[in-house]
């Protein structure tokens, strides 16, 4: 296994990269980096990641850099144990056991967006008030996202970073009813069943985060309710396609400029 260090992260490939991912399924994984890094999601830390389309047992994910820069080039293959199995010595990222350990506990689960977003972190801090969806475009977050907090398998004194498998496994198990978890003092990850749905919750989840930050300055809540929850994301995630062609087009203009 690929030691999960913290610091020396010069890969060394521990089996063959497999069948080539469908070429438009790097397109939208190089698209998604753009359009987070675009909508404020991600800054130059965090990362996307989608399932590989012909190796379920596989995943793809950028090597170690800004997500704004991301191409085609940069996409690397890895087992769910987190061994990149194509990155040829480049460095890859610390974190990317969220990933593995995530798409290894759900079979559903075909992407996945890890941030740092800005409204969500004070969410993750502020014991008993949970993250709720507050509008229509964050229906899935449902009443109460859940909370990870690493010292319960980690113990006092880690760096907060999800860098090994032990890890990511503890993490996975807030997936088990949930499509977003936050993680104490650090961030969040959320998932789904598309590299543009997990694109649209992350731009939605931290959108509802400053809602929420906002609104709670205000007054008293009123919050969707579960049956609410469910009922927006069987209506207005099937819209998901607009704004992905629209965040798609803009970060390809910008890039081209
Ligand atoms: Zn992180």
């Amino acid at each position: 296994m690929f030691p999960p260090d913290r610091i020396a992260v010069h890969a060394a490939d521990t089996a063959a990269a497999g069948d080539a991912p469908a070429p438009g399924l790097i397109a939208d994984l190089v698209a998604a980096n753009h359009i987070l890094f675009d909508q404020g999601v991600v800054d130059a830390f965090g990362h996307i990641s989608a399932r590989h389309d012909k190796r379920p047992d596989r995943f793809l994910l950028a090597r170690n850099m800004a997500p704004g820069n991301v191409t085609a080039a940069d996409i690397v293959e890895f087992d769910l144990d987190g061994n990149p199995v194509n990155a040829d010595g480049r460095k890859v990222y610390l974190e990317r056991f969220i990933h593995g350990e995530i798409f290894r506990a759900r079979p559903d689960v075909m992407a996945m967006v890890h941030s740092h977003s800005h409204n969500i972190v004070p969410l993750s801090v502020v014991k008993d008030v949970p993250l709720r969806a507050i509008f229509h475009m964050a229906g899935f977050i449902g009443e109460a996202a859940p909370v990870f907090e690493i010292r319960e398998a980690g113990g006092d004194g880690t760096d907060l970073l999800i860098s090994d498998n032990a890890l990511g496994r503890a993490l996975a198990e807030k997936f088990a009813d949930a499509d977003i978890a936050l993680m104490r003092g650090h961030g969040s990850t959320v998932v789904a069943n598309s590299v543009p749905l997990a694109v649209y919750r992350a731009v939605y989840a931290e959108l509802n985060a400053r809602y929420q930050l906002q609104a709670s300055g205000l007054g008293e809540i009123t919050y969707l309710t579960a049956a609410e929850g469910r009922a927006c994301v069987g209506r207005v995630e099937g819209q998901v396609q607009r704004p992905w062609d629209l965040w798609k087009a803009e970060a390809e203009k910008r890039r081209a400029a």
